[in-house]
């Protein structure tokens, strides 16, 4: 695609919805790459029945465009490049944005194949060139122990965003654009997926992992799953969310839905209470946006501890029974 690309292109999460979290993340990051280049912002929205579309110009969207088609009613990547690849083509926009979910990680890649151009995952911060050229995009690897600055010279410049990596929109009550409708017609041939069935993942009692602002996660060192009640009742005692490591998840204890860390969920609260973690860094890659990490683990020369603000050394399966009942005791719970 050409030099005289232009506008920055949001694709917006479609379980997310029109005022999820992850949409007004993008579209903030949207919106400030839009003043900053001073060119307009194009959320795009696919799915069979039609969005509402109001939140999106509050958050920040010039213009939005509902991209219709029965394929499009669950996400299927098949079909859902069908449908980019002609309106991306048409639109010719500079920046393609995309949050780094399931969809993003395949949609990104995917759609710069098909375009030809280069893709940025998994990006936790970004700010345009200097002299309005491309983008430095951070991106955050090996296992977030390093960063990266990568500069994508063709267009569209595809970039998948880490969520919760970047602040969300605020929306301007009362602030429209246009609308518009596409209508794709994703070529037969190359759509071999079928979507018979989506599951929704069975919601967590209480707070929502990734948007809790205390979290408790417990790991291998708790010895086995008939210890787990113990990192349930710290939970509840602090109002908390339970995160896991992904031993503790591929161990069975506890689902998958409740892992933590490079292949599970980046959370960021202001309180996270790792017991019997180890502290490897894919673990601590969900959690580098924690602001006070405490830790609790027999090993006094642990990694985790490294990370830790404030640190207890011992056996969870006692420190968590007297921890949980003097925290009951504080909070008048008890
Ligand atoms: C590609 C890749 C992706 C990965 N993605 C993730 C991911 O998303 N999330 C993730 O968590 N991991 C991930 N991992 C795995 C990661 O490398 C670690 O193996 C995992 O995090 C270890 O989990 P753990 O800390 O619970 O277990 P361990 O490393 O076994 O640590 C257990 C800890 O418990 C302590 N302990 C033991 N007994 C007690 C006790 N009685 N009281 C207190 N402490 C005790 C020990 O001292 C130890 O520090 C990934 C690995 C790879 C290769």
């Amino acid at each position: 695609m050409t030099a005289e690309a232009r506008g920055i292109v949001a694709i917006i999460e479609p379980a997310d919805g029109p005022a999820g979290a992850l949409t007004a993340e993008v579209l903030g990051v949207a919106r400030r790459l839009g003043n900053d280049l001073n060119e307009p912002v194009t959320a795009v929205v696919l799915g069979e029945t039609v969005a509402e579309v109001g939140p999106l110009w509050e958050f920040g969207a010039d213009k939005v465009i509902r991209v219709v088609h029965p394929l499009l009613a669950e996400f299927n990547l098949d079909a859902a490049l069908g449908a980019l690849e002609p309106l991306i083509r048409r639109e010719n926009p500079n920046v393609v944005l995309m949050a780094h979910t399931f969809q993003g990680r395949a949609l990104g890649p995917a759609l710069a194949f098909r375009l030809q151009t280069g893709v940025a995952t998994d990006c936790v911060d970004l700010r345009p060139g200097a002299g309005g050229g491309s983008l430095v995009l951070t991106r955050s690897i090996l296992g977030g122990n390093f960063r990266a600055e990568v500069v994508i010279d063709t267009r569209p410049q595809i970039v998948t965003l880490r969520p919760k990596a970047f602040p969300p929109a605020e929306p301007t009550p009362g602030r429209t654009g246009t609308v518009e409708e596409f209508r794709p017609e994703p070529d037969p041939v190359r759509v071999r997926q079928e979507v018979r069935r989506r599951i929704q993942e069975a919601a967590a009692e209480g707070v929502r992992l990734e948007d809790a602002r205390i979290v408790v996660a417990g790991g291998r060192g708790l010895g086995g799953p008939e210890n787990w009640h113990l990192v349930e009742e710290l939970a509840s005692a602090l109002g908390a969310a339970v995160g896991a490591s992904r031993a503790v998840t591929d161990a069975g204890w506890v689902p998958t839905s409740l892992q933590i860390g490079l292949t599970g969920k980046t959370i960021s609260p202001d309180l996270y209470i790792a017991v019997g973690i180890s502290g490897a860094v894919q673990h601590m890659a969900g959690v580098s946006a924690a602001k006070t990490i405490v830790a609790i683990n027999k090993d006094p020369d642990a990694t985790i501890f490294r990370y830790a603000r404030f640190g207890v050394v011992g056996d969870a399966k006692q420190i968590l029974p007297a921890l949980t009942r003097e925290i009951k005791k504080a909070l008048g719970k008890a």
